[in-house]
């Protein structure tokens, strides 16, 4: 196998290129993974602007689906050749993870950092280093939706943290990829769904996903919201992180009504909250970020087993040579997820 591989850097703001790097060296639990295709999450796009703060060079890369190239001698779960999707590790014996709750557990984040060389969580590049127990088998899927795992594992975490099910009611704020993921999650518990976006192609792509209802967002959007759900809705997901948003998905609750907190807020705006509102409406307000490896091993069951199509949410492919490109798209036109095929 050769010594060295490309990978997409992020170097300066608004500038990545193509290096090459030496391929990480796995250790006994490790496997090393040929990256077939890898999704450009909001966060590297946000490093790339500058707008979210990270050191460069910055390797990114966390939405990743590829063959396993290389097992570590104590790897008993896959084998070289296997089709996987690459999740978070846990260490099985934290409270955390006693408590089926390994978001938690100092191992999350672990396969997310490349040894020996650039900062980041190195799937854009040719190969990555992942620990066993974070690789999850995806069957025949597609590479491109097989790489989508990962952002779907959030959006399933968001609708068990909020104990979405059958017969509930939900808004979600922003129809841009993790709002239509969201959107999907939704659909597949068995609830009513509304969308909101200021952009109405958006809320087009919303309607052909399996919203019931869509709204464009203007002053009048709660009272649109409450007339159409007979009063309020009993979940609102904030796929776009403004004050504004956040005080809107609060006010068109129900009683008991839950509010999710899923996209970071930039620039940072305090959220105020009634405090007597909360009391006497018993509102809850959850926040979510990443997921359990459960939520993981069940996106990825999922796509697997084509029980849901995420083709809709894929912009477009680039070779690894064209990374510079790929994240120009990502970040100036409107688009879905651009993904890159090393
Ligand atoms: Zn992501
Ligand atoms: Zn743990």
């Amino acid at each position: 196998m050769n010594r060295t591989m490309k990978a997409a850097v992020i170097t300066a703001v608004n500038k990545v290129e193509v290096v090459d790097v030496p391929v990480p060296v796995i250790g006994p639990r490790d496997v090393l993974l040929k990256i077939k295709s890898a999704g450009l999450c909001t966060w590297e796009q946000r490093i790339y602007t500058g707008q979210a703060k990270a050191d460069y060079p910055f390797l990114g890369g966390h939405e990743n689906a590829g063959e396993i190239a290389a097992v570590g001698e104590l790897v008993t779960n896959v084998k070289v050749g296997d089709r996987v999707t690459m999740g978070s590790s846990s260490c099985g014996s934290c409270r955390a993870c006693l408590r089926g709750e390994d978001k938690g557990c100092s191992e999350h984040f672990l396969n997310f950092s490349l040894k020996g060389g650039h900062y980041g969580p190195g799937g854009f590049a040719e190969y990555k280093v992942h620990r066993s127990d974070g690789v999850f088998p995806v069957g025949d899927a597609p590479w491109d939706e097989a790489a989508l795992a990962e952002p779907l594992s959030c959006a399933i975490h968001a609708a068990r943290l909020l104990n979405a099910r059958l017969g509930d009611t939900a808004v979600i704020f922003g129809a841009g990829t993790m709002g239509l993921m969201n959107l999907i999650t939704l659909k597949k518990s068995g609830l009513r769904v509304a969308v909101v976006d200021v952009n109405e192609s958006r809320l087009a792509k919303a309607r052909e996903l399996g919203a019931d209802l869509t709204f464009v967002s203007d002053e009048k959007i709660r009272e649109r919201i409450k007339t159409a759900f007979l009063g309020g809705v009993d979940h609102a997901i904030t796929a776009y992180g403004s004050d504004a948003v956040n005080q809107d998905a609060l006010d068109v609750l129900n009683n008991r009504g839950k509010i999710c907190l899923f996209a970071s807020a930039h620039p940072v705006t305090p959220f105020a909250i009634d405090p007597n509102v909360m009391h006497n409406k018993e509102t809850s307000a959850v926040g979510v970020v990443s997921a359990d490896r459960q939520d993981h091993a069940l996106a990825t069951e999922m796509i697997a087993f084509r029980q849901i199509n995420l083709a809709p949410l894929i912009d477009q492919g680039f070779p690894i040579t064209d990374a510079a490109e790929a994240f120009h798209r990502a970040t100036s036109a409107p688009s879905y997820r651009v993904i890159l095929n090393p």
